[in-house]
């Protein structure tokens, strides 16, 4: 379903050369969900952005459903976003506008229709379990139910790939268990496919069906989440287990 070869991605920082993502290849298959981890640094986001065309690679190519990013005008670009949603840490809704209009936006940007987006707006309320909240403002919100809207306004456009950037890493842990369910729900019902960003391992163990453990810019470890739990390679994978074994 995305297919990453060989990507290398660097950014000139302060004239000096930083190498976010190097040789990473990876290939998510439709409807699982993959877990990314590593330390802080070591290109998670990078490589998250490159997928949805929010950067370029210098090298590499990135095939989602079969389309070729790295060679996408604008315009293909913002096609291409449809189909593939995001969520992030600090939520990102927009303070102006109600819960409704926040699930609306991406709905209307896209041209839909008045009727189509309250029906699909409600639909997606009725899913995140915030019906009762479509009018509310985003400050009137904890932060789990800011994470639900975020979930609602990521899939309005029906994509069929949901990106997650450390979607928990502002929730407490009761949350955070309530916000992976979802996730996981979601997974099931709509078929959705998933690659998770995080820094909490027991995010990946309860949650991902298979992990990418990045360093360095580099892929130190990748396989099925239950065999590298048991039996992990590389002495960062095993670091970064130590919390949850
Ligand atoms: P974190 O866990 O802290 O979010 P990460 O794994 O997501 O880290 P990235 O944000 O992908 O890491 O960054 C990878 C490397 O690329 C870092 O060294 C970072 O400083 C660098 N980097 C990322 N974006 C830029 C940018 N726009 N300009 C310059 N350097 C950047
Ligand atoms: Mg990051």
């Amino acid at each position: 379903l995305i297919r990453l070869q060989n990507l290398s991605k660097s950014f000139e920082a302060g004239g000096r050369e930083v190498v976010a993502l190097h040789g990473v290849s990876i290939d998510v298959q439709e409807g699982e969900i993959l877990g990314i981890i590593g330390r802080s640094g070591a290109g998670k986001s990078t490589l998250l952005r490159c997928i949805n065309g929010l950067e370029r690679p210098q090298s590499g190519t990135i095939l989602v459903e079969g389309t070729p990013v790295n060679r996408l005008g604008e315009a293909d670009l913002a096609a291409l976003r449809r189909r593939i949603g995001m969520i992030f840490q600090h939520f990102n809704l927009l303070s102006s506008r109600s819960v409704f209009d926040n699930v609306a936006l991406p709905l209307e940007l896209a041209g839909a229709s008045r009727s189509e987006i309250e029906s699909r707006v409600s639909d997606l309320l009725d899913l995140v379990g915030l019906a009762d909240k479509r009018n509310v403002y985003p400050a009137r919100l904890s932060g789990g139910q800011k994470q639900r809207v975020g979930i609602a306004r990521a899939l309005a456009t029906s994509p069929r790939i949901l990106l997650c950037d450390e979607a928990t890493s502002a929730l407490d842990p009761e949350t955070t268990r309530q916000i992976l369910a979802l996730l996981g729900d979601i997974n099931r019902k709509l078929g959705l496919t998933i690659v998770l960003i995080t820094h909490e391992m027991a995010v990946v163990r309860d949650l991902c069906d298979r992990m990418v453990v990045l360093d360095h810019g580099r892929i130190v470890e990748q396989g099925a989440v239950a065999d590298i739990f048991a039996q992990p390679r590389s002495e960062v994978t095993r670091s970064l287990l130590q919390d949850v074994l």
